[in-house]
């Protein structure tokens, strides 16, 4: 772990193993810190946000150790890239990509580090002056998921440190090990002593203790929702401020007039992209009735030769899931799917290839004859596991669509640009993508509706996150008011 500008053990000694969900070889030790390490580096936090220099450092200049830490992102890329694919199992082209997003989110905010010079605004009041400017928020607890460990951690680090913040970061107990690597880069950019601190350990503990540490001014969590309300419920201590990133049901809406073609290839990669692994999966998808039995026969005939295997191998396209007990999640709604009369068309169960026992790997599953009262469709499985509903009309799709507790993401498939853009405006959805699935970038904000979230991250309003809002107003001619005779 990293506190107060030293790399350390826990203060208990303990470790906890980490292994590989490809096969499930223990391959690092890491700290297994507890509440006590947490209070150590909320206390160095605290300390380097109150006294230190960091807060008033310009902005120029913490932009550029940001810009530093991209760099040697991309210098390590390699090296990254493999721990990532080690840890997630996730393949190696993938990991390649992540590590260039999350080099890109580093300089994205680097870059905006000093854009920000306030506004000066238009003030009713005679003589006087008003001016509105942005302040870092203060300590900030960051706590981040398994699925994509470093990029959900680069979303709040990155702004975090432009902003001129201070923070302590919990990543994911289970995939710690590319968070521990750029702590390491994070030292190398020259972060001063307390700014940045790393804090292995499970969530009951260290999670718990920088939700409810009144030392801390802001949490930022990306997870499950059950997890978020117990946070947003912690952080009412102080009132600190939150932000969350909890999961989705995203919808993806396929009409009779798409692109064949593109729309079952984007329906395959919605639902199947890292086993489903993925807060924007499209895991429901809609058809229109009139193209469902075609489209259905395409998908699962491209479902069913989706190659898993070893991440580092070049032809594996998918690995498998992150653990025994997520494995085991999924395989309780596949139970539940079946005993609410959902038809499984393809996988529905783990697959039988002898190099492939020794992961957590689970094939991907298509589920037809769904309805939207059912938990398979309600609720997310974050997995491999693909709900197909019919829909007869543009309305009936929107109201399927927005017919669940999340607001995340989700897409819609037509040629025809008009009804493309009426349904988009429609969806309660934090990002809708038309005739694609999953592209996002650090220019553009991310979050969701409804109870996948509060607030946003990357673009401008990930930055506005991890500021206060001040108003300064000045008097240009002061005299006595004599309001009070
Ligand atoms: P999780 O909620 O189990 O854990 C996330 C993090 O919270 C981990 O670091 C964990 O240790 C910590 N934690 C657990 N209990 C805690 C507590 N009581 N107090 C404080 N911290 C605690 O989620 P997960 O299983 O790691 O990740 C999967 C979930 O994340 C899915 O629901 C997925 O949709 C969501 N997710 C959302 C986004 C998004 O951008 N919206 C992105 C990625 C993942």
């Amino acid at each position: 772990m990293f506190i107060d500008g030293a790399w350390v053990e826990a203060k208990s000694n303990e470790t906890r193993a980490i292994i590989n969900p490809y096969n499930q070889e223990e391959i690092f030790q890491s700290a297994e810190g507890n509440r006590e390490d947490a209070k150590a580096a909320i206390q160095a936090a605290r300390v380097a946000f109150d006294k230190g220099e960091w807060p008033n450092t310009p902005a120029s200049e913490r932009g550029e150790i940001v810009q530093k830490i991209a760099d040697y992102i991309r210098r390590d890329i390699e090296e990254l890239a493999e721990l990532e694919t080690l840890d997630t199992g996730k393949t190696i082209e993938e990991s390649r990509v992540d590590m260039s997003d999350i080099a890109g989110v580093f300089q994205y905010f680097a870059g905006l580090a000093d854009k920000d010079g306030g506004e000066v605004i238009s003030s009713p009041i005679p003589d006087s002056e008003s001016k509105v400017v942005h302040e870092p928020v203060g300590v900030c607890g960051q706590i981040t998921p398994w699925n994509y460990p470093l990029l959900q951690a680069a979303w709040k680090i990155a702004p975090a440190l432009a902003a001129g913040n201070t923070i302590v970061v919990k990543p994911s107990e289970i995939t710690p090990l590319t968070t521990v690597k750029v702590f390491e880069l994070i030292e190398e950019a020259g972060t001063p002593k307390g700014v940045a601190n790393l804090v292995l350990g499970k969530g009951a503990d260290v999670g718990a203790e920088l939700s409810e540490n009144t030392d801390v001014d802001l949490i930022s969590f990306t997870g499950g929702i059950g997890t978020g309300k117990k946070i947003m419920q912690a952080a009412s201590v102080n009132v600190k401020k939150i932000a969350l990133e909890l999961g989705g049901k995203n919808p993806n809406i396929v009409f009779a007039d798409a692109d064949f073609e593109t729309a079952v290839d984007q329906a395959l990669n919605a639902a199947f992209f890292h086993a489903g692994q993925v807060c924007s999966a499209g895991a429901r998808l809609l058809v229109e009735d009139s193209i469902h039995d075609e489209f259905v026969e395409e998908l699962v005939k491209r479902a069913e030769n989706i190659k898993l295997g070893n991440g580092f191998d070049d032809d594996t396209q998918s690995g498998p899931l992150i653990s025994a007990e997520h494995r085991a999640k999924v395989e309780e709604y596949i139970e539940i799917g079946q005993q609410e009369g959902a038809k499984i068309e393809v996988g529905g169960k783990r697959p039988g290839k002898a190099e492939l026992q020794d992961g957590f790997f689970y094939l991907p599953t298509v589920f037809t004859n769904c309805t939207s009262d059912m938990r398979i469709v309600q609720e997310e499985v974050f997995g491999p596991v693909l709900t197909v509903e019919k829909f007869s009309s543009q309305e009936e799709a929107v109201e399927k669509a927005n017919d669940t507790i999340y607001g995340l993401a989700g897409a819609v498939f037509t040629t025809d640009i008009g009804k493309a853009e009426e349904v988009a405006g429609s969806l309660r959805l934090g990002t809708v993508w038309i005739n694609d699935f999953h592209p996002y970038f650090a220019q553009a904000p991310w979050g969701g509706f409804k109870q996948s979230g509060i607030g946003r991250e990357l673009g401008k309003p990930g930055l506005e996150e991890y500021t206060e809002v001040k108003h300064i107003f000045r008097n240009r001619k002061p005299e006595p008011i004599h309001w009070f005779k």
